[in-house]
């Protein structure tokens, strides 16, 4: 280090699992990380018990595992100790739940289930042991400086007010970040928040009591379940506690006719018959009175940066409908990029004077080559709100998934399901949409040759009982969709 050069030091407001990563990542560079959140330390008995009543589960995919694994620290496995794979959504279709399984991807490839809570308190914990990272909790940023790098924050149990000096202040402070709102003063930042009509309530199903006396998952936990119902679902991902965390996701309109106990078990009697039993009537009862009603936010933001002084990542500067499973695993991803960055714009973990112009540039780029693939994550979340509780069960897409899973078998390189590239792979956001689009006129085209072909087939070998030829008619009904759908896109 020359005689002026300095260690670069960073503040990084909010220690949710991006801030906490972000933390590794850079104490890795050798930079001097302080972290501040404004919630009082997880880890602690006394606050858990205040702010983590219940189990809420994500689930991390490639992506996610990819940034984990890229401290060096083998965080991936870590998390994976208690993560639970999922290899394919199961529907409950109709009132009974009847079961159909579809495999997320040819090759088992899975999701897995994780521990909200836990996976943040592993990562603020990896951060720690690192002596170069300091996180100090119960501190709320109200305002920073971008310029003079200092912050504002508030002391929550005592009221006081602290300033704080940092030479890169890095906004991972979630969707309704303090850091986002410094930054609008400082940039002309395009900014855009949108709720969706739909909320959610978390609710759950317990293990059940094995034959053996001891407990047992009371559906099968290598799958998502989902329980598609059109206008609204519910799903269920699978606990080491051999439990499930159930969300329920619906207007709220909806939510607001359910006054008392009888709305609530009229509307699941109709709806989700087959839950109610694996749930038990007094606990849904219980828990769907007892747990909030979250409303789903996207927040839009662009750039992310300013100068060297500031840059916001994770949900603070893109949050989005969760029905892709992929808000913390992009927000990791903004981490991995970020730091791949430094490391390409040369920026080193000391500054020697204002001429050092390496880290402006680095986020500079980070703005530029990360808008594209931001934007299309959160269009894709919001579309795959409709598959999952609508698309799902349609034959058409059924037919398109069919065909698009044997093409991928045939010529992997040429056709890759959209599902496959958003979760199971590290490709650019905006190419795994572009590429979805491209491929999308010949899976129909493929698809309505198929459907046709299966059904002209069913018909000609005389299969005249009345079922058969009803599932004859669905087949061609879907064949003709898909082909029309088809001759539609070819005319645009
Ligand atoms: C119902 C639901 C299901 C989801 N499922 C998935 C899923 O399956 N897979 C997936 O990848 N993602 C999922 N997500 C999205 C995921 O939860 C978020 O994308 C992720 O938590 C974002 O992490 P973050 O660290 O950017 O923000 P957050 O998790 O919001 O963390 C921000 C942190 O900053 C702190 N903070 C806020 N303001 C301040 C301040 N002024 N000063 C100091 N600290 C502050 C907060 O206390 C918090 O600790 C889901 C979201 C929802 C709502």
């Amino acid at each position: 280090m020359t005689k002026a050069a300095k260690t670069r030091s960073v503040a990084i407001v909010g220690a949710g699992p991006v801030g906490a990563l972000m933390a590794v990542y850079l104490a890795n560079r050798g930079w001097n990380v302080h972290v501040y959140e404004t919630r009082p330390d997880m880890r602690l008995p006394e606050n858990k018990a205040k702010i983590q009543n219940r189990s809420i589960n994500l689930a991390l995919s490639t992506r996610g595992l990819t940034a984990l694994k890229g401290t060096g620290l083998a965080l991936d496995e870590l998390i994976m100790k208690s993560g639970l794979p999922m290899r394919g959504r199961m529907l409950h279709i109709g009132n009974e739940g009847h079961l159909v399984s579809q495999d997320y991807g040819v090759h088992g490839e899975c999701i897995n289930s994780v521990d909200r809570a836990k996976l943040n308190e592993d990562l603020i914990t990896a951060a720690e042991e690192l002596n170069n990272v300091k996180v100090t909790f119960n501190h709320a940023l109200k305002r920073a400086d971008l310029d003079k790098g200092t912050l504002t924050l508030e002391n929550k149990e005592t009221k006081e007010v602290v300033d704080a000096h940092a030479d890169l202040i890095i906004g991972c402070d979630g969707a309704y970040s303090s850091v986002r709102n410094s930054l609008m003063r400082y940039v002309r930042l395009d900014f855009g928040q949108e709720y969706i009509p739909h909320g959610y309530c978390e609710l759950s199903i317990p293990a059940k009591v094995g034959a053996d006396g001891k407990p047992e998952f009371a559906m099968d936990p290598e799958h998502l379940h989902i329980w598609p119902r059109h206008k609204f679902m519910m799903i269920a991902l699978p606990n080491p506690d051999k439990s499930f965390t159930v969300t329920l996701f619906m207007p709220f309109a909806n939510f607001e006719m359910i006054h008392n106990e009888g709305d609530l078990l009229n509307f699941f009697e109709q709806y989700f018959a087959d839950a109610i039993k694996l749930m038990g009537k007094d606990l849904l009862i219980k828990e769907y009175f007892k747990n909030p009603k979250g409303s789903l936010v996207m927040v839009r933001a662009n750039p992310y940066h300013y100068k060297d002084r500031c840059i916001i990542l994770g949900d603070a500067a893109h949050s989005m409908v969760p029905f892709y499973g992929q808000g913390m695993n992009c927000g990791f991803e903004d981490v991995r990029i970020l730091d791949s960055l430094l490391s390409e714009f040369n920026v080193k973990s000391t500054k020697e004077g204002e001429s050092d112009n390496s880290l402006a540039l680095a986020l500079e780029a980070y703005t530029d080559r990360r808008t594209k693939d931001l934007k299309a994550i959160c269009e894709l979340a919001l579309y795959n709100y409709t598959e999952m509780r609508h698309g799902v069960t349609s034959p058409v897409y059924l037919m398109r998934k069919k065909v698009e899973s044997w093409l991928h078998l045939l010529v992997p390189s040429r056709v890759i399901p959209l599902y496959t590239m958003v979760s199971f792979s590290n490709r650019p956001y905006s190419e795994a949409y572009a590429r979805h689009h491209k491929q999308g006129f010949w899976l129909s085209v493929a698809g309505a040759a198929v459907g046709l072909g299966t059904a002209a087939g069913l018909l000609v070998a005389g299969w005249k009982q009345r079922r058969q030829l009803k599932d004859a008619a669905g087949l061609l009904k879907a064949a003709f969709l898909t082909a029309a759908q088809s001759a539609q896109k070819l005319v645009q």
